[in-house]
C-alpha cells in the first residue's frame, strides 16, 4: 500500500489508506486512544477504537511519544463540534485498523513541539536532530530554502551565473582573521578557509563573466555572537560595467521582491529605501546601521536603509591607516586623484555601500579599484612595502593589466537577513547546524583532538597547554 502524506488525507474521506510518521503526543479517553501522528506535511489525528480493531487498539496502548508508527484506517470526517480549524487536518481523522511500529525512542530530553525556547540551549545543540523536528525550525529551513531558490531564480533571470569557488585558498586582508588548513604535501605550508570570495569574484569579471553570484559559504575566526557564527551564508554578486547605482538598483528590487513574494505579511516602511551618510547615520542614530523604524512595536515593520558615503580609511591604535570596509573598494570618483596622490587619506569617501534592516547590518558592498595603480596605492596608504604587496596581491595586479572591467558587488549575510525577515533574535534559529557561543559543535563534539598519526603527516607538534603547566 502506498503511503500518503498527511497533507493529503483530507481529500480522501472515506477511503483506507496509510500514514507514516513521528507521535506527537498519545491520549485516552476511556476506552479510545488518540495519536497525533506528525511527518513533514501537517499533524494528523488518528483513533483507536477497540470494535474497530482489537489488535490495533491494544497495540496502540504501548505506543510512546517520539515513536515512527506506520497506520493504515479509514479517513473519517470528524463530527462538528470536533473540527480543529487551526491545522489543515482539522475536520479529519482516522480510524485505525492495522499499526505498525517502525522505531521506538526514548523519552526525548525536551519538548519537540514547543518553541524551544525555554530549553537550554546547550541541550538543543547537543540533540540538535531533535530540535530540528520543532514546526518553527522546520518552517525556517523551509523559508530559507524558498528565500535561496527565489534569489537564484531572480539573479539567473538578471543574467547572473552561479559559480562555485575555492575552500582551500590563501589568506586575505579582510578584516578578520583566518582559519587555517596545513597542507600535507607541502610541508610548513597552509591554506586558508575564505573569509569571503571577495578576490575569486572579481577575478571572475577580468574573466569577462561579468555577471556572478554564489550563495557561498564564509569563513572568519572571530568571537562567536548573537549574530555571529564562524561560518556563515552570504549571498554574494559581483557585476561588470556598473556603477554604484547600478548595483544599488538591481539589490533594492531583488529584496523588495523577495520580502513580496516570501513574507507577504510584513511591510516594507519606505520605498524606495531611504539613503543615509555615513555622517548622517551617526550624527542621527549613532550608529552606521541605524534602525530608523517609526514604530518598533510592529513585529512586521521592515525598515531599510542604505549608508553610504564611508571613509575609505581609518587610523590604527599604532597611528597608521587602514581600510573601513574592504581594500578592494574604489575610491568615490571625486577622491579617485586623492587616492593615487595618496593626498588627503582621512577625507576620502568610498564608494561602500551598507544595507541595514532594522538596525542590522544585512549586507554590503562596493565599486571596486580595477587598475593595478590604484589598488597597489590603497595597500601602500596602508603601510604595505612593494615586496610585500607583490607577494600578497601579484595576481590581483596582474589581472587588472590584461584588461579589467569595471565592477562591483555586494554580499548579504543570508542568516542574518533570514534571521530579522522570521523575527528571530538569533542566527542559530535560522541555521541548520551552528555552533555555541564558544564555536563548539556540541552534537558531533567538534573541534576535537585528532590522532597522532594525523598530526605527523602533516608535519605538526600540538604544544599541550595542560602538559605544558605540569612541566
Ligand atoms: N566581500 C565583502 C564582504 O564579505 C562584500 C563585498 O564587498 O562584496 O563583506
Amino acid at each position: 500500500m502506498q503511503r500518503f502524506l498527511i497533507s493529503e488525507t483530507a481529500k480522501h474521506i472515506g477511503e483506507k489508506v496509510k500514514v507514516a510518521g513521528w507521535v506527537t503526543v498519545r491520549r485516552a479517553h476511556g476506552k479510545l486512544v488518540f495519536i497525533d501522528l506528525r511527518d513533514r506535511s501537517g499533524v494528523l489525528q488518528c483513533v483507536f477504537v477497540p470494535s474497530v480493531n482489537k489488535e490495533a487498539h491494544e497495540k496502540a496502548q504501548e505506543i510512546r511519544t517520539e515513536w515512527v508508527v506506520e497506520l493504515i484506517g479509514q479517513v473519517i470526517k470528524r463530527p462538528e463540534k470536533m473540527v480543529n480549524k487551526e491545522i489543515e487536518t482539522g475536520s479529519v481523522e482516522m480510524s485505525v485498523e492495522e499499526v505498525q511500529v517502525i522505531s521506538k525512542a526514548q523519552t526525548p530530553p525536551f519538548d519537540v513541539t514547543t518553541s524551544g525556547m525555554e530549553v537550554n540551549e546547550e541541550v538543543r545543540m547537543k540533540y540538535r536532530y531533535l530540535d530540528l523536528r520543532r514546526p518553527r525550525l522546520q518552517h525556517n529551513l523551509i523559508m530559507r530554502h524558498k528565500a535561496a531558490k527565489f534569489v537564484r531564480d531572480f539573479l539567473t533571470a538578471e543574467g547572473f551565473i552561479e559559480i562555485e569557488t575555492p575552500m582551500l585558498t590563501k589568506s586575505t586582508p579582510e578584516g578578520s582573521r583566518d582559519f587555517v588548513v596545513p597542507s600535507r604535501l607541502q610541508p610548513g605550508k597552509f591554506y586558508a578557509l575564505p573569509q569571503s570570495p571577495q578576490q575569486y569574484k572579481q577575478l571572475f569579471m577580468v574573466a569577462g563573466l561579468e555577471r556572478y553570484f554564489q550563495i557561498a559559504r564564509a569563513l572568519r575566526d572571530e568571537d562567536v555572537r548573537g549574530d555571529r557564527q564562524f561560518e556563515h551564508t552570504q549571498i554574494d554578486m559581483e557585476m561588470s560595467f556598473v556603477q554604484r547605482e547600478d548595483v544599488m538598483e538591481l539589490n533594492e528590487r531583488m529584496i523588495i521582491a523577495v520580502v513580496q513574494n516570501l513574507f507577504p505579511e510584513k511591510k516594507i516602511q519606505e520605498i524606495p529605501f531611504p539613503r543615509l551618510s555615513y555622517k548622517e547615520a551617526m550624527e542621527k542614530y549613532n550608529s552606521d546601521k541605524p534602525d530608523i523604524r517609526t514604530d518598533k512595536n510592529d513585529p512586521n515593520l521592515l525598515a531599510f536603509c542604505w549608508v553610504i558615503d564611508f571613509p575609505f580609511f581609518e587610523k590604527t591604535d599604532e597611528g597608521g591607516w587602514t581600510f573601513t570596509h574592504n581594500p578592494f573598494s574604489a575610491a568615490k570618483p571625486e577622491f579617485a586623484k586623492d587616492l593615487i596622490e595618496k593626498k588627503n587619506i582621512g577625507n576620502i569617501l568610498t564608494t561602500q555601500y551598507d544595507l541595514a534592516l532594522n538596525g542590522v547590518e544585512v549586507g554590503g558592498g562596493s565599486v571596486r579599484n580595477h587598475t593595478p595603480e590604484a589598488l597597489e596605492k590603497v595597500f601602500e596608504i596602508m603601510g604595505y612595502k612593494t615586496e610585500e604587496i607583490k607577494k600578497q596581491f601579484s595576481h590581483m595586479l596582474d589581472a587588472f593589466s590584461f584588461g579589467a572591467p569595471p565592477h562591483g558587488g555586494i554580499a548579504y549575510g543570508f542568516d542574518r537577513l533570514l534571521a530579522t525577515l522570521l523575527n528571530e533574535t538569533s542566527i542559530r534559529e535560522v541555521i541548520a547546524f551552528p555552533k555555541t557561543g564558544d564555536g563548539r559543535d556540541l552534537m558531533m563534539d567538534a573541534p576535537s583532538e585528532i590522532y597522532p598519526a594525523q598530526l605527523k603527516e602533516l608535519h605538526i607538534k600540538v604544544e599541550n597547554p595542560k602538559l605544558k603547566k605540569k612541566a
